[in-house]
């Protein structure tokens, strides 16, 4: 039997429920703070991911899906959404009539890592992204976004982390000296962060090889090396996080896997979830629309795990599953094509109606009712055709009714409101 890709899974009935109620309640809570839905390619040209997300990074060096198409242009199936939401952004324009705009969007992503718990090669994202404000209030409104998305799915573990990554003028300084840091380290530095130090010292702060976390602690932060600029932005940040009672933690290690951003950065880490912490992540990449080629406007976003968010709700799929409204027994041919009728007329009426197609006896029928937990059965066999009624039962009162045939729709309708 042929299996699906390792790394890959199917999302079945009984869990689509909780991931669409998670949708609805992300998408209305986005909506009300502003934010529209934008819908994005799923493969895009692979130098969009190279040019925003750096091509020393985990992602770019060993974790996408590119190939080359049927004419040899290399195409890459997206690892992240941001850049893809940045293309849209400069290419439609749309930042013209006015550059504050905030889109949200929902789907998969794609990354070669090792499949393990909470970790995939197709995995979910739910993006937010909001343009033109350089402000670091927006960055602390995303992050009360988030938490209240959390405690609407009662989310328990959730804790923001954050830090600042500097802007162009204080970065070169905090690079020069966490070189000269890791050049002091290098011994003791696993082969990837050995090959970056140099070119791309902050990926090292990054890496989540034990032996190099350990090498790390002591290295110089970039929150103590920010321009004044880059030091107001943070407190503003920090206190309008207090300002909202948001609980945060200063983290001078959160650098992010991806090189595009500046100033805030931030995760929603838990303790539910083993190893694989984080459940949302984001920044700010201030300069990212102007190195593809748009206008110089400032953009902050995130992406919440949308796998890992389904593990960590208080809420299961059970409590949103569908049940019919009703179940239909029907005994006999002329019954079963009566019940055939019936079922597409109430199904068109709204009334999501289960039935037997074919003939079993009605301990069956009665049984499979329970199994689908109908709340009402209708009941109809050669006596209830000739007596121009079928019987509906109620099965948590056990009672009985008569319902004329040619009230079946309506009656059922209304017992359903
Ligand atoms: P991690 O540190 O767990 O590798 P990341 O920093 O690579 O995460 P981002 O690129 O910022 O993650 O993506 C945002 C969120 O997407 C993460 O916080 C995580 O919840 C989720 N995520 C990332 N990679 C995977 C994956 N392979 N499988 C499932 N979820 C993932
Ligand atoms: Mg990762």
């Amino acid at each position: 039997m042929i299996q699906l890709i390792r790394g890959f899974k199917d999302i079945l009935p009984g869990e689509t429920e909780l991931w669409k109620h998670i949708e609805k309640i992300a998408t209305s809570l986005f909506e009300d703070f502003g934010f529209r839905e934008i819908r994005i390619p799923i493969m895009e040209h692979t130098e969009l991911f190279a040019r925003s997300i750096g091509e020393d990074t985990d992602i770019v060096e060993k974790e996408m899906y590119t190939f080359p198409d049927r004419k040899g242009d290399l195409i890459t199936l997206r690892p992240e959404a941001t850049a893809s939401i940045v293309r849209a952004y400069i290419q439609h324009k749309l930042y013209a009539a006015d550059p504050v705009r905030k889109f949200y969007t929902i789907g998969p992503m794609f990354r070669r890592e090792r499949p393990q718990k909470g970790r995939y090669r197709q995995f979910y994202q739910i993006n937010a992204e909001a343009f033109g404000v350089g402000s670091a209030y927006i960055d602390a409104q995303l992050i009360f976004m988030l938490l209240t998305l959390f405690s609407r799915l009662s989310v328990t573990d959730a804790h923001a982390h954050v830090n600042s990554l500097g802007c162009p003028a204080c970065r070169p300084a905090f690079k020069a000296s966490l070189s000269q840091f890791l050049s002091s380290r290098s011994d003791k530095l696993c082969e990837d962060c050995r090959r970056r130090s140099a070119k791309n010292p902050l990926r090292v702060l990054d890496c989540k090889v034990p032996s190099c976390r350990e090498a790390m602690s002591g290295a110089p932060s970039v929150i103590d090396s920010l321009c004044p600029e880059c030091g107001k932005h943070f407190q503003i940040l920090q206190d309008s996080l207090k300002k909202l009672n948001v609980d945060f933690t200063i983290d001078k290690s959160l650098v992010r896997g991806l090189d595009y951003y500046t100033r805030t950065t931030f995760e929603i880490q838990t303790g539910a979830l083993g190893a694989q912490n984080a459940v949302a992540g984001g920044g700010r990449y201030d300069g990212l629309v102007k190195v593809l080629g748009g206008p110089d406007i400032p953009a902050t976003g995130f992406a919440i795990g949308f796998d890992r968010l389904t593990e960590i709700t208080g809420l299961k799929a059970s409590d949103f599953e569908q049940k019919p409204d009703v179940f239909i027994a029907a005994l006999g041919e002329k019954s079963q094509a009566a019940a055939f009728e019936w079922n597409c007329a109430l199904a068109a009426a709204g009334v999501k109606a289960e039935i037997a197609f074919g003939d079993s006896s009605l301990k069956s029928q009665m049984k499979r009712a329970d199994r689908v937990a109908a709340p009402f059965v209708l009941i109809v066999g050669e006596k209830e055709l000739e007596d121009g009624a079928a019987l509906l039962r109620n099965m948590a009162t056990k009672e009985q009714v008569a319902v004329p045939l040619d009230k079946i729709v309506e009656t059922l309708k209304a017992a359903n409101r």
